[in-house]
């Protein structure tokens, strides 16, 4: 009889998280799991497209055995098989985010039996992901340094809602190590870019111009990014911070009835938030490095701030393999979080 690790996926913070690293940490340990209540605290809750794909795209890696897959299931249950790695194309066929979907498969095709390259097609700079240049200029680039092979090339952007954006991924297996984050590091560069798509251009300036004003940068850090019109309608503000040993990168994603001024405030306050902590990573690159840093046995890193994201997903980790991972408070205000 198959024994399954059951998980409730209203705990916490209730969302796709749970699902997504459960998916990983399955494929990656050869565990059955079943999950019940999936995004319970989601105001539709139940697989939506882009969750869907994760758990298609995770079934087909792995050979697995799948019940519940369907949209808007809140029940599935997922028993893994072996990983292959190859070739692979999986369509979200919404703006359903990419970058959540190849975040979940990633984990399991660097432990693969050989390379991969795998074709997403969707969303690339969507609401409530990272987008494609996160994972570029910050999430990947620490991967790197953890000894993971990976490259990315963006074909299409994909913006909310139209989507249809896509992008490429070659994945080498390799062994994660431990990595540790204490500063940021000194200040390599900065830009804003503010990327467009069939939408008057004036919504740039005006964002790049928030920036401008408020972060006190000059004319050559503010860059306007003119895209074709088929890949729109859509705008994303993008805050690249590079610094010595972590570049992070801040958004604020254009949104029908919100004006460039308050998608451009969004983002600078996100930067004002995090480079006021003084601490090595914000708050999306802090949720997303627990994985990676429990599946390299160690490591720890400081953050501005412990989510409920992050909380959620350590908690999840913690049921697959044991790891504990703690958090403490610093003098500055921002965490330090230890994983193993
Ligand atoms: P969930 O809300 O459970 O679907 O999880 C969303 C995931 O997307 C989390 O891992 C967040 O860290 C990540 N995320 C959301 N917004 C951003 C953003 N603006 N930049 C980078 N990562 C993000």
């Amino acid at each position: 009889m198959t024994t399954f690790l059951e998980l409730d996926g209203s705990e916490g913070e209730g969302g796709g998280q749970i699902l997504r690293t459960a998916l990983s940490l399955s494929m990656c340990t050869g565990t059955p799991i079943r999950i019940a209540n999936i995004r319970a605290r989601r105001k539709v809750p139940g697989l939506m497209r882009q969750h869907l794909t994760a758990v298609q795209a995770a079934a087909e890696i792995c050979g697995a055995e799948l019940e519940g897959g369907r949209l808007g299931s809140t029940r599935l249950s997922f028993v893994p098989g072996p990983i292959r790695g190859g070739d692979y194309r999986f369509a979200i066929g919404t703006a359903g985010s990419c970058t959540l979907v190849f975040q979940t498969v990633l984990p399991a095709l660097l432990r693969a039996d050989e390379p991969s390259r795998i074709r997403l097609q969707g969303g690339t700079h969507n609401p409530l992901a990272p987008p494609y240049h996160f994972l570029e200029r910050a999430f990947l680039p620490l991967l790197r340094r953890m000894g993971a092979v990976v490259s990315l090339e963006l074909q299409r952007f994909g913006f909310y809602p139209a989507g249809g954006g896509e992008f490429t991924a070659s994945i080498t297996p390799a062994t994660l190590a431990p990595l540790t984050l204490d500063q940021p590091g000194t200040r390599l560069n900065a830009y804003a870019e503010s990327f467009c798509a069939a939408l008057p251009i004036a919504v740039a300036r005006r964002e790049l111009d928030v920036v401008r004003k408020r972060l006190g940068w000059d004319e050559p850090q503010l860059l306007l990014r003119g895209l074709s019109n088929d890949q729109g309608p859509g705008n994303a503000l993008l805050i690249t911070l590079e610094q010595e040993a972590v570049t992070e990168l801040f958004t604020g994603f254009g949104e029908k009835g919100v004006t460039a001024e308050a998608v451009a405030a969004h983002a600078v306050d996100q930067v004002r938030q995090y480079l006021a902590s003084g601490a090595a990573v914000g708050p999306y690159l802090a949720d997303q490095l627990l994985l990676p840093l429990a599946l390299a046995g160690t490591g720890s890193f400081t953050a501005s701030a412990v989510t409920r994201h992050s909380l959620t997903n350590a908690e999840v980790i913690r049921r697959f393999l044991g790891t504990p991972i703690r958090t403490e408070t610093l003098d500055s205000g921002a965490c330090r979080i230890s994983v193993g």
